[in-house]
């Protein structure tokens, strides 16, 4: 019996994105399986198109069945694992087979149709990088008698054998190489390339011992980890508790068992001081995944992964899709950060993921953090995971004392400036003693408003319902999210002549007061502005370490996870927006960015403080997360959850609709979510309330007019199906035409 590959299409729209059946002709026999990478000839024009095969099946004596036209090379086939995540993709997150694909194989892992001899066939993304390696194959001939590039060459390869690269920095050039394979001396081969992304940081193990309550910790979860039953546990501990030093141990463990390990960040800039870590104790088989590395780096470390040379993986979210195999282990670090959540489709969450591979692969998967989400928490504490604490930072040391500065206060005595009058002190004071400061403003740009002083107008981004921000380097008005720039800014308002008036502070502000305020102190300045450049992020922290500066401002990213013994001062600045910004995480956001930062300071042997700018000293969650009091904060949290219907409650599922008219969009969701109503009403076991539609926070992007609606429901099969019909009877309806349809589950209550 013929077979036939059931295939998914690159390119779909969720319209036609089914699995559409070809034959496999005689030549492909035995090179097609389930996940390989193939190439089909598709539509009316039989236009070739790349495909991935999800399953085979006998194929039907169809005469119109068309045949497979490529196949990839076997090594670029998923593996039954990463298939079964492609499936679990498209079901969950409601994205199209190939994006799924996509998000599971690198750029430059992945095919795409070409030619050869006039036929459609698959061509490498990215030529797989290759080394030319030389090993000596006999002596050399006495006569004629070798010249001393000849000699040696041939005694640099008596210890074993070189890359061509090796030999050119020897001074060994291309001509001699190539006359002494000629002569059989050598013999040259091909390899793949492989890349130590690591070689700098030094292998340097130093004896570990836990403190008891670390011992404890590691203990409650070696018992999960040996069982090789699919475990989930939460490491909540404390800022400085080391957790890091627990999950070292757990590595150690996992790897003495024979079993892998995989462990992400959540962002690349805490991939340095984590691979620092792990290299120092494990050594060389470290692979890393993100989304900063090349293609062809990504590409290296991704085969590398594949052959099975890396015991450790480290990354940020898309790392929870490396094809590593036998995993005992996988840590999610600071797993209430929400990077671990796509916002791209597939809007997947890692912890989704992570979940699901430590089901395939019995391991044990552990969140750590300071400020678990409130469903993590939750799930700890009904006992769905294990729940195991660290409830004083290590060594005893205390946490860093926490004072507000009252900025009406500072208004009403006359202080103009961003940064108050106690702040510059103790940031004077740190100076004077050779200590270092951390100070996070969560805001880049100079300005971040412009308002005309006579008619009101706020100066907009013509694409984006946002306010455009003033950034003094490029002198330049620029949208934060389409990136339309302005330039010079104007002087009178567009609209009326008026005069404008900027106002708003962002980094690049305060950076420049801070240096009239105290002009012997080096500042470096971190944000998505001044870390562009490929490693800067990681240099930056370095010369950070290496203490060539005194002060470190910046956006989030100088938050979390780092880990300086030398900072004893932390300032937090323009926190009140965030706290009165949207989204039924708002509060957490708030608590888990404050409790982070100031858990930065005073983690070695000096004592560390924080000062805290703000409008509303009392405000409750301020006070809670100045006092590190986690456990309070959820016990708000949770009730707030429970009332408010959110969850762990219930799932919460955003639809977000987009058109270039606002009214098609409008008109679109309406539809939608009668469509969805009508169906929820068939089945009255489902609890479902759909609430909109409503403008999104920001309603124009982009040029695209945006509507939400938002479900609480029950993120389970039954309401998947039910949300699916929905989508397809507005398929059906030919409204996409009008309206882009994206449906989020991770969603804090915006696209
Ligand atoms: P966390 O991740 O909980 O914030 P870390 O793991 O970064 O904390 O540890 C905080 C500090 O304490 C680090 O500087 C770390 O080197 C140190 N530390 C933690 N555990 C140990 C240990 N067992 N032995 C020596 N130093 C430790
Ligand atoms: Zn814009």
């Amino acid at each position: 019996m013929p077979r036939a590959a059931k295939v998914a299409v690159s390119d779909a729209t969720i319209h036609y994105d089914k699995l559409y059946t070809y034959r496999v002709p005689a030549a492909l026999e035995g090179r097609v399986f389930a996940g390989s990478m193939v190439l089909v000839p598709f539509g009316r024009g039989n236009r070739p198109r790349m495909a991935v095969v999800l399953e085979l099946a006998d194929a039907e004596e169809d005469p119109r069945l068309k045949s497979l036209l490529d196949a990839a090379p076997e090594d670029a086939r998923l593996t039954p694992h990463l298939l079964e995540l492609v499936r679990f993709l498209q079901e969950r997150t409601f994205c199209t087979w190939f994006e799924a694909v996509k998000a599971v194989i690198p750029y430059g892992a992945q095919y795409c149709p070409g030619t050869k001899d006039g036929r459609p066939v698959l061509k490498n993304r990215l030529a797989q990088p290759k080394v030319a390696v030389y090993t000596l194959a006999a002596p050399l001939p006495e006569k004629p008698k070798p010249g001393p590039r000849q000699q040696a060459a041939v005694a640099a390869l008596q210890a074993g054998p070189r890359t061509r690269q090796e030999l050119l920095a020897m001074g060994i050039g291309r001509a001699t190489l190539d006359t002494l394979c000629h002569k059989g001396v050598l013999r040259a081969q091909e390899r793949a390339a492989t890349q130590d992304l690591l070689a700098d940081l030094p292998f340097d193990p130093q004896p570990l011992v836990l403190s008891p309550a670390q011992r404890a910790a590691c203990d409650a979860l070696l018992g999960d980890l040996r069982a090789g039953a699919p475990r989930a546990a939460l490491l909540y501990g404390v800022t400085g508790s080391g957790k890091t030093a627990v999950f070292e141990e757990l590595i150690a463990q996992t790897l003495a068992m024979g079993r892998k390990a995989l462990v992400l960040v959540p962002e690349i800039g805490l991939t340095p001081q984590m691979l620092r870590r792990l290299k120092a104790r494990f050594g060389s088989r470290l692979a890393v995944q993100h989304s900063r590395l090349s293609n062809t780096e990504r590409l290296i470390q991704w085969r590398t992964i594949q052959r099975g040379d890396a015991d450790i993986v480290v990354g940020t979210r898309s790392a929870v899709f490396a094809p590593l195999s036998n995993i005992g282990l996988i840590v999610i670090d600071e797993e209430q950060e929400h990077t671990y959540q796509s916002e791209a489709s597939p809007r997947y969450a890692a912890h989704d993921i992570a979940k699901k591979r430590a089901a395939q692969e019995n391991a044990l998967l552990v969140f750590s953090s300071a400020t678990p989400r409130t469903e993590t928490c939750y799930a700890a504490k009904t006992g769905r995971i294990r729940l195991v604490e660290l409830n004083e930072r290590y060594g005893g040391r205390p946490l860093p004392g926490v004072d507000f500065i009252d900025m009406r206060a500072e208004l009403t005595a006359g202080n103009p400036r961003e940064v108050s009058a106690r702040l510059v002190e103790e940031l004077a004071r740190n100076l004077q003693r050779g200590e270092q400061s951390i100070l996070l403003l969560n805001r880049r740009g100079y300005h971040t408003v412009g308002m005309c002083a006579v008619c009101g107008q706020v100066l907009k981004c013509p694409n984006c319902s946002v306010p455009m921000v003033y950034h003094k380097p490029r002198h330049a008005l620029l949208c934060h999210h389409c990136g339309h720039q302005v330039c010079p800014p104007p002087a009178a308002c567009p609209a009326c002549g008026g005069r404008m008036v900027y106002s708003g502070f962002g980094t690049q502000k305060v950076e420049e007061e801070l240096g009239a305020l105290l002009p012997t102190a080096r500042i470096l300045r971190m944000d998505q502005d001044s870390t562009g450049q490929k490693n800067a992020h990681a240099q930056m922290l370095g010369r950070f370490a290496r203490r060539e500066y005194d002060i470190l401002l910046g956006t989030q990213m100088v938050a979390k996870g780092l880990d300086f013994d030398n900072v004893t001062l932390v300032g937090v600045l323009g926190i009140d927006s965030l706290l009165f910004g949207q989204g039924f995480r708002a509060y957490e956001n708030v608590f888990s960015l404050i409790t982070q930062v100031v858990g930065r300071g005073g983690r070695a042997d000096l004592p560390g403080r924080a000062l805290i700018q703000t409008t509303v000293p009392g405000h409750p969650v301020l006070r809670l997360a100045a006092a590190q009091d986690y456990a309070a904060f959820y016990n708000e949290e949770i009730a707030f959850r429970k009332y408010g219907l959110y969850p762990p409650f219930c799932a919460f599922c955003v639809v977000g609709f987009s058109g270039e008219k606002e009214a098609d969009a409008l008109f679109a969701a309406r539809r939608f979510a009668a469509l969805l109503a009508h169906n929820a009403a068939q089945d009255k076991t489902l609890p479902l309330r759909i609430l909109g539609p409503v403008p999104m926070n920001i309603a124009l992007l982009a040029g695209r007019y945006r509507f939400k609606l938002t479900l609480k429901c029950r993120g389970d099969a039954a309401f998947r199906a039910l949300l699916r019909a929905a989508l397809a009877a507005y398929e059906a309806e030919k409204l996409p035409a009008k309206a882009a349809v994206t449906v989020d589950f991770n969603s804090d209550g915006d696209l």
